[in-house]
């Protein structure tokens, strides 16, 4: 099964708690006012990924840099919510310690139920709700004061999310990129 790709990070310390791997997926049709990462909007942007590769990416990467987890963004995950369900369920068999944590501009009411429940299953942590620009907020991974960090498991409590933050990171290439949360009010990826 394949994922439609915004971008890959291999290791970021601002989307969730420790070090993560972070996939951005393309395509969303909600368009909150304002939102930070409009690039990821077009579903036909991007590139695709086979599951199976994003999870060789990852058993990589998590090596190289003593990675806690894997988090999920966008765009919005739940517009390839087949893909995201296959990538999770594969990741934590293969990885049972390895945390996980899904940001979506959709409110738990709003998921479908036997699809949003197979997910929750293989989820430590989401944010859910809209972004909405007139509500900022700077408690941990939470955009906007309606959105909701919501806790599946135990793995972590509402102290283990630190303070919003920003990070540059610039490859060999020369390519940067920025993700994390408007730290002295800069718009960024996330
Ligand atoms: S903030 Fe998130 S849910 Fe809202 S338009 Fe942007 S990517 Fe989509």
């Amino acid at each position: 099964m394949q994922l439609r790709v915004h971008a890959f990070m291999e290791s970021s310390t601002v989307n969730g708690p420790g070090a993560r791997a972070v996939v951005w997926v393309q395509g969303c049709p909600l368009r909150c006012p304002g939102c930070w990462n409009p690039q990821t909007h077009d579903p036909l942007r991007g590139f695709q990924r086979d599951v199976s590769e994003i999870l060789e990416w990852f058993a990589r990467v998590s090596c190289e840099n003593r990675i806690e987890g894997l988090t999920i963004s966008g765009g919005e995950p739940m517009e390839q919510a087949s893909a995201v369900l296959e990538l999770l369920r594969r990741l934590k068999a293969a990885h049972p310690a390895v945390t996980t944590g899904l940001f979506s501009g959709y409110t738990e009411r709003e998921l479908p139920d036997a699809l949003w429940r197979a997910m929750q299953g293989h989820l430590d942590f989401a944010v859910l709700g809209r972004y909405n620009a007139r509500r900022r907020s700077h408690d941990p991974l939470v955009t906007s004061t309606n959105q909701v960090l919501h806790l599946y498991t135990t793995r972590y409590s509402m102290a283990d999310f630190e303070a919003q933050a920003a990070e540059v990171h610039i490859d060999d290439t020369g390519l940067a990129q920025i993700t994390g949360f408007p730290v002295l009010g800069s718009p960024v990826l996330g």
